[in-house]
């Protein structure tokens, strides 16, 4: 029989115990009870959602589906998967989703990855990688950054013989930088193929034609890449939680092994298969980000900040020169009811990432910048 002791036990892992929790952008509610603030006039551009909402038709769909919510939702989610088949243009067997995409690449992180093995992603890289290979109980082999995007080459050297896995970002948040499509292809062509190479695309609807790296006729050519994406953020659907990745079925099947039960809901597989349809929402949305990144861009220029040329739906702004800048300036602007989001926790204490939002956003956040830089 044990005796109370006024000690706790020291439960799980050293390599759990320092995780440091994923901090998201701050919630709306949040910020109106913190700062008295009405919700409806505060602006959230801290964490790359679709300031036009959802498609109506996901909406819908939504509506619908919710007379199944009693019932457990199709496991194998038959349906979305064929439609994300046709989609890509590869068979169902290769696709697999997640609640979210960062479902998948913990996924990945548990399928490949033990204690003793490795894993390389590049810094300023998505902190869900981190947190990933973190909890694996797996080295991190974090390569420094060039002009605050990935640098391939230095990343494919930094592949040691323990390496089982390789996450890669294009486009890369925080920083929205972007590797060329002949990069990426050979970066894939290089790697070994017993080091799986994640490559994530979470923006990729953002992109022009001519800037999208081909990732389904690389995903034919290598059994060892796994391509993912998100219904989060050009899609609208952040807050229910749908991702998906396509691999060939050797290496979607091994995900899928460590793949939570029912790991996306009913609700938002209706909503992904609805929104997935919906071409015309998808091109005004990616019209609307386009329009609003350049009004960002001549306002930040007009007050004389620099900031990262960026593909996503954010950007990557320079609020100061010292390592507190950028959670300063966070603040300040909260004062105002603009949310943006500090991202010292990626090592880039001076600088502010900021959502691509609706006309009348872009300029609140414009104006509530000027004021508290002024
Ligand atoms: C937002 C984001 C994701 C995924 O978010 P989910 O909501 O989990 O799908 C994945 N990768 C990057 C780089 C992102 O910015």
């Amino acid at each position: 029989m044990s005796t109370p002791t006024d000690t706790q036990p020291s439960w799980g892992t050293d390599y759990v115990r320092t995780i440091a929790p994923y901090v998201g952008g701050r919630p709306i509610s949040e910020v109106a009870r913190e700062y008295g603030l009405a919700p409806d006039t505060i602006v959230k551009l801290a964490s790359n959602e679709n300031p036009l909402g959802m498609s109506p038709l996901a909406r819908q769909a939504v509506l619908d589906a919710l007379s199944e919510a009693p019932r457990y939702p199709d496991n194998d989610a038959w349906e979305l998967r064929q439609a994300l088949a046709a989609h890509l243009g590869v068979p169902p067997e290769w696709v697999l989703l997640g609640h979210g995409s960062s479902d998948i690449l913990e996924m990945a992180a548990r399928a490949l990855l033990a204690e003793g093995d490795s894993c390389v992603y590049s810094q300023y890289g998505f902190l869900v990688y981190a947190l990933a290979v973190q909890q694996a109980g797996a080295r991190h082999i974090v390569v420094p950054a060039r002009d605050y995007g990935h640098d391939l080459d230095a990343m494919l050297a930094a592949i040691a013989p323990d390496t089982r896995l390789v996450y890669v970002a294009n486009p890369n948040n925080p920083t929205g930088t972007l590797l060329q499509p002949a990069q990426v292809a050979d970066f894939v062509a290089r790697v070994p193929r017993d080091v799986v190479v994640l490559l994530d695309e979470a923006y990729v609807e953002y992109l022009e034609p001519e800037q999208r790296t081909d990732s389904v006729a690389l995903l034919r050519e290598h059994p060892n890449l796994i391509v993912s994406r998100t219904f989060s953020k050009a899609y609208g659907l952040a807050g229910l939680r749908i991702g998906y990745a396509a691999a060939q079925p050797a290496l979607a099947g091994l995900l899928n092994r460590v793949r939570s039960a029912f790991n996306t809901s009913g609700v938002a597989q209706a909503a992904a298969l609805a929104a997935l349809r919906d071409t015309a929402f998808l091109q005004r949305t990616v019209e609307l980000n386009r329009a609003g990144m350049r009004q960002l861009e001549a306002g930040f220029a007009a007050l004389a900040l620099s900031y990262v040329p960026s593909h996503g739906n954010f950007v990557l702004l320079r609020a100061g020169d010292d390592a507190q800048a950028g959670a300063r300036v966070a603040a300040a602007l909260l004062q105002r009811g603009v949310i943006a989001r500090p991202v010292a926790n990626y090592g880039l204490g001076p600088w502010l990432r900021i959502s691509v939002g609706t006309e009348g956003e872009n300029a609140r956040c414009l104006d509530a910048l000027r004021a508290v830089l002024a």
